[in-house]
């Protein structure tokens, strides 16, 4: 095992002065924080830390830039599909959206913002990609390695890296050579015009759902290849019109009553999304049905579109205006599968070859929530890849058992199908402060969950996904190849809150110091 015995370089000296002006106030011995990736997690758990006088934390983010997927994801019509009233942090409430949905660059800006004011940068490490994670037993720190083979030491690991990150390519034979522009949503090229152009789209998600309204009015063909047709729900997206912001603005309480109602409705509509239940089930897909049958007035096209799997089984479908895209004279539904790839666009299995400039790959990710990010070895050298070998696992989402001192937010089965992720990561940036201020205090070295504790928790989750549609039948990226869940959570955000937000040090093992 090797080891650089250099403490985490605090970026400028201010920052460790803070920390340790923040200590002596508290009386609390300080140690080195390290948080891994700069999204909605990273800046979440940061400015919590600083809120708690806490600033001996280094954020190590592989991009030039902050911001994870609202970075990443800037094609055409990208947009929030959870209300940006809840879809923000309840700590730093932001009552300037300009729609119920933002769009994209909103939130980025909102992260930037955010970043400006709680002076994270000097928090930053930008290009700074932790490729290796190692526990030390003895001296109870993190040894985290970088790509360029720098090592960074830490007390504490918080892990903010995203389950939803790493473009998917599909396996379509030929892919490689098609001659024309080829991107991932998520790696849009913004100089890409497609004006007057023939374009394709691969896959009808959630992004897809965004993008092919968006571009259709601009392009002179739109080919959307569909494999598998999804529930969609209207959005009843709207702007808020400045008055109302100004409300907002000056009534804090007006913008929490939103939050709270539009929370609110979320989770009763929850069992509806999530429960195995077909009664219940039954009524989205009626609510989605008129939905076609407004938009879509053709019956062939309508029978294409129609999915066959149960409401809620894959994500539901967000969209005022993606089935009615299909009504244009200039967008084409392939419901037959695509046999491959060719030089000059896209040929189905009925031998019929779609001429295309530019090919968009509406594909997914490969979803990282399943998986250890980059080797990490725990106690003993214990291997995290190796320990999520039958599907990734966490006490609450976010601690493992023989990784000490390693939290995961937005971890494994901590993902929701019905509300927005940042209420579940609240809780984990809740519980994770909590148990560093105990560490603090206490003066402990190390706290670790016990393994029964980790067993018990997991076990009762995987006994509730039975109840769970999500394993009615259909394919997603919820399922691990196995067809185990181990992406949401069984049941109601506020459950999951009300569970994971307090840290109990009985459910963990202490070293003191
Ligand atoms: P996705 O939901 O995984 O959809 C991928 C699409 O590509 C599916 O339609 C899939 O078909 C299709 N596909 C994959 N491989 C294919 C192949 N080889 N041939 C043909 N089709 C293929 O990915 P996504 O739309 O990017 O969304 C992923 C997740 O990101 C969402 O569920 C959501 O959580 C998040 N997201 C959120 C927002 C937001 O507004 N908050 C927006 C976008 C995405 P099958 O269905 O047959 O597999």
């Amino acid at each position: 095992m090797e080891h650089t015995p250099a403490a985490v370089v605090f970026s400028n000296s201010s920052a460790a002065s803070h920390a340790q002006q923040a200590s002596a106030r508290a009386g609390c011995a300080d140690f080195p924080i390290a948080i891994i990736g700069a999204g909605f997690a990273g800046i979440g758990a940061a400015i919590r830390l600083k809120q708690a006088g806490i600033h001996s934390f280094t954020m190590f983010e592989r991009a030039s830039e902050v911001g994870g997927t609202w970075r990443d994801n800037i094609y055409p019509g990208a947009a929030c599909d959870v209300p940006s009233h809840v879809y923000s942090l309840s700590f730093e409430q932001h009552p300037d959206w300009s729609r119920k949905f933002s769009p994209s660059d909103e939130i980025q800006d909102y992260l930037l913002a955010l970043v400006n004011k709680w002076r994270l940068r000097e928090h930053l490490r930008f290009g700074s990609e932790i490729v290796e994670a190692r526990f030390d037993d003895a001296g109870a720190f993190w040894t985290l390695r970088d790509k360029d083979g720098a090592q960074h030491r830490a007390r504490v690991v918080i892990s903010c890296v995203g389950g939803l990150v790493d473009p998917a390519l599909p396996e379509i034979e030929g892919l490689d050579n098609f001659g024309g522009e080829l991107f991932h949503t998520a790696r849009w090229k913004r100089d890409c015009k497609l004006n007057g152009l023939r374009v394709g789209v691969i896959g009808t998600g959630a992004s897809a759902v965004q993008v092919v309204p968006a571009i259709a009015p601009q392009v002179a063909k739109l080919c959307v290849f569909q494999r598998t047709p999804g529930w969609v729900v209207p959005k009843l997206d709207r702007s808020y019109p400045s008055r109302l912001r100004r409300l907002f603005a000056r009534f804090p309480l007006l913008l929490r009553a939103s939050r709270f109602f539009k929370y609110a409705t979320s989770e009763l509509r929850g069992p509806m999304i999530f429960l195995d239940a077909p009664r219940l089930s039954a009524l989205g897909e009626r609510m989605s049905l008129r939905h076609l049958h407004a938009q879509v007035r053709n019956p062939e096209l309508r029978r294409k579109l129609r999915p066959s799997f149960q409401f809620g089984c894959k994500r539901v479908l967000i969209s005022d205006d993606y089935w009615a895209s299909f009504e244009r004279d200039n967008v084409e539904l392939v419901s037959d599968a695509i046999q491959s790839v060719e030089a000059s666009g896209v040929r189905s299995v009925d031998g019929v070859l779609r001429e295309l400039d530019v090919l968009v790959l509406a594909t997914g990710f490969d979803v990282g929530l399943s998986s250890a990010p980059f080797p990490v070895f725990g106690r003993a050298g214990q291997s995290l890849a190796a320990a999520w070998q039958g599907g990734a696992h966490a006490y609450q989402g976010m601690s493992v058992a023989g990784f000490p001192n390693w939290f995961i937010l937005m971890g494994p089965n901590t993902g929701p199908g019905h509300t927005s992720v940042l209420v579940y990561t609240e809780a984990q940036i809740a519980h994770v402060l909590h148990a560093i201020r105990r560490m603090q205090r206490c003066g402990w070295k190390s706290i670790e969950v016990r393994p029964e504790v980790m067993q018990r928790y997991n076990d009762g989750l995987q006994r509730r996904m039975r109840n769970m549609v999500w394993t009615s039948g259909c394919n997603s990226w919820y399922l691990s190849e196995d067809g185990s869940n181990h992406s949401l959570y069984p049941g109601f955000a506020s459950e999951y809150v009300l569970r994971a937000h307090r840290f109990r040090a009985s459910a963990y093992r202490i070293e003191a110091g």
